[in-house]
């Protein structure tokens, strides 16, 4: 990998950081406990306690892509990022582009 293509991923992790830190704030503040006083309608309440399951499935992926990207902008400072760690080889530019955590080729992750 490139010096170049290395800068351009990292810009690419720190936008996606802006955007998904962005994104946990709303779910945030979308999973708050739902006060039971809230004087919503039974069926309103039960949709919106869906609603909040979904909030809270989508809040926890977040969560773990943040971690990944924070583990990415790390490992792009070392001279073996982008390399896999199941074979060795060398992980592909475009799909690193699209998943700057994986740690893995396609082939090895599919
Ligand atoms: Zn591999």
């Amino acid at each position: 990998m490139t010096e170049e293509q290395k800068s351009a991923l990292r810009e690419r992790i720190l936008d996606r950081q802006v955007e998904v830190s962005m994104r946990i704030a709303d779910l945030e503040e979308a999973t708050k406990p739902i006060a039971p006083d809230k004087g919503l309608g039974r069926l309103t309440r039960l949709e919106a306690m869906q609603d909040k399951s979904v909030n809270e499935a989508a809040l926890a992926r977040l969560r773990e892509e943040q971690t990944q990207l924070h583990n990415a902008l790390a490992n792009l400072l070392r001279p073996d990022f982008g390399t896999c760690l199941g074979c060795g080889g060398e992980i592909a530019f475009e799909r690193l582009e699209v998943l700057p955590g994986s740690t893995l080729c396609a082939e090895c992750a599919g």
